[in-house]
């Protein structure tokens, strides 16, 4: 079901689209090195940008859209400086465990070009309810596409 108050479904799927990049690269984040992650943020950086910019163009500037995306960067960037800059991470293939808090990875492969891929599921708890509340309907409502 879409909302009707929400903006054309263009600017919607662009908005969900960049949500879940946004998302997937933080949950790659979870399961490299340090200075993988770095790199990952830069990757981050323009796709939250867009955000932004897209809640100023479609959305009317929505006050807590915004505040909602700079929880979900505040979180991403939270998983980008766990262990101070120092983890270290197995290859993916051979990667069984959280290089930070140990927790078993989780295999997932929905929606992604290059199929399966390990995320840390406990590190990403720490973008993923801002991450939900983006998709809500008091934020961009994309959970309804
Ligand atoms: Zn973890």
């Amino acid at each position: 079901m879409i909302n009707l108050n929400h903006p054309d479904s263009e600017a919607l799927l662009k908005v969900a689209r960049l949500i879940d990049e946004a998302m997937g690269l933080g949950q790659k984040m979870t399961v490299v090195s340090s200075s993988s992650r770095m790199a990952i943020l830069q990757e981050c950086a323009p796709l939250l940008s867009e955000l932004r910019r897209m809640n100023d163009q479609a959305f009317k500037g929505s006050a807590y859209i915004r505040k909602t995306i700079d929880e979900f960067e505040t979180g991403i960037r939270a998983v980008s400086s766990l262990g101070h800059g120092k983890l270290q991470a197995e290859p993916i293939e051979s990667l069984e465990a959280c290089p930070h808090c140990g927790t078993p990875v989780a295999r997932i492969g929905y929606r992604r070009p290059n199929g399966q891929t390990k995320v840390c599921l406990e590190c990403s708890s720490l973008f993923m309810q801002a991450k939900e509340k983006l998709e809500s309907f008091e934020g961009f409502g994309t959970c309804a596409i």
